[in-house]
């Protein structure tokens, strides 16, 4: 079993193992005497694992209350919130009780949102299902929802009380939804370099030692910089790209998928530019291969440029962006905007 630690003000572990899914109520009921359990989850993750976490939660003498969501992205929004909040209320769930995420980020995002504003705040722990809530989303008190004007935009610094990772539960994610989190693991690879990408260019990898060491990356990250005002900017290699690629596709190009884009295009500029050695560049395209990270973007990069400008504050002439200097050696550039695309040209 992985237990890592979380050492922000009111720190928490993050439990990762094969088969603890059964577990999870007991280890939830060591934080408090909760009287009052509320599992939120989608119509995907409910029928699969609710019941057999609310068990747990029931033979603990506890009284449990379920509120499912319609499963995906646009399940994340201000009315979902206000619904849980009324349900929360009309059924008497207190201040003192407890709230669980079951699900992938959409789930984990909009809970843990519900969780920071309740009566100011409830515990709320996570039970992420999808790979790209284990090992990204899940951890590091990022909650949100959506609204027309943008994604993410309404939400908190909220950290839950726990995260309880039961990898198995990855044997019924859809192969597209692994895919998507493979995104992420490839950036903190890059990130992190040492065990984590000697593991992901292995013939036979880890999968539990890639998310262990993924999740303590991102721990040790949080640590130093909670509240994303300086070195957690790291955790956004490959992502401005990326968030230029959703937007001009209308969100039909998955997240980890226009990560593993922007990763691809980010570290050819980086070799352009004398920075990133050829041959750990070749590395880094040769794992998103071989991590079907293989989408190419069909717009320009003057457009993906442009988009992402547009993306940032309209005021602002320049943009941060993660380069790759080594496979474990990335830093924070501040571009001018004028400069971005020289960077970009091949
Ligand atoms: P993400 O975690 O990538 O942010 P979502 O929360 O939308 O995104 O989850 C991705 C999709 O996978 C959703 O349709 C969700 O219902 C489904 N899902 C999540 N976990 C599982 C699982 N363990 N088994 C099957 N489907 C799952
Ligand atoms: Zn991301």
């Amino acid at each position: 079993m992985n237990a890592i630690e979380v050492n922000v003000k009111n720190g928490y572990k993050v439990i990762v193992d094969n088969g603890i899914f059964d577990k999870i109520p007991e280890y939830a009921l060591t934080l408090a005497d909760y009287t009052t359990v509320t599992i939120v989850s989608d119509s995907n993750v409910a029928p699969l694992y609710i019941e057999r976490l609310k068990k747990g939660f029931l033979r603990a003498n506890k009284r449990v209350l379920t509120y499912v969501i319609e499963a995906g992205e646009q399940s994340k929004n201000l009315s979902n919130y206000a619904a849980i909040l009324s349900f929360l209320a009309n059924n008497d769930f207190k201040r003192k009780d407890l709230l669980v995420a079951l699900g992938g980020g959409v789930v984990g995002d909009l809970t843990g949102f519900v969780a920071s504003t309740y009566h100011r705040g409830v515990d709320f722990i996570q039970v992420p299902t999808t790979l790209l809530a284990g090992i990204d989303s899940s951890v590091g008190g990022k909650t949100a929802v959506d609204i027309k004007e943008g994604k993410n935009l309404v939400g908190a610094f909220y950290q839950p009380k726990g995260v309880f990772f039961d990898i198995e539960t990855l044997n019924t994610l859809p192969e597209k939804e692994m895919i998507n989190g493979f995104g992420e693991l490839v950036k903190y690879g890059i990130l992190m370099g040492g065990t984590l990408w000697k593991n992901l260019l292995s013939d036979n990898l880890s999968l539990e030692n890639c998310i262990a060491d993924s999740i303590r990356y991102k721990a040790e990250i949080v640590e130093k910089d909670e509240f994303d005002n300086g070195v957690r900017a790291l955790l956004n290699l490959g992502h401005t790209l990326a968030h230029s690629v959703e937007n001009l596709s209308g969100y039909t190009v998955p997240h980890g998928l226009a990560v593993g884009y922007g990763i691809r295009r980010i570290a050819k500029a980086c070799k352009n530019n004398g920075l990133l050695q050829n041959s750990e560049y070749e590395q880094i395209i040769n794992v998103l291969d071989k991590f079907s990270l293989t989408y190419i973007a069909p717009f320009s990069d003057n457009a993906l440029i442009r988009a992402s400008v547009k993306d940032k504050k309209a005021f602002a002439d320049s943009i941060n962006i993660i380069v790759i200097n080594a496979i474990g050696n990335c830093s924070i550039q501040k571009f001018k905007l004028d400069k971005l695309g020289e960077f970009f040209n091949d």
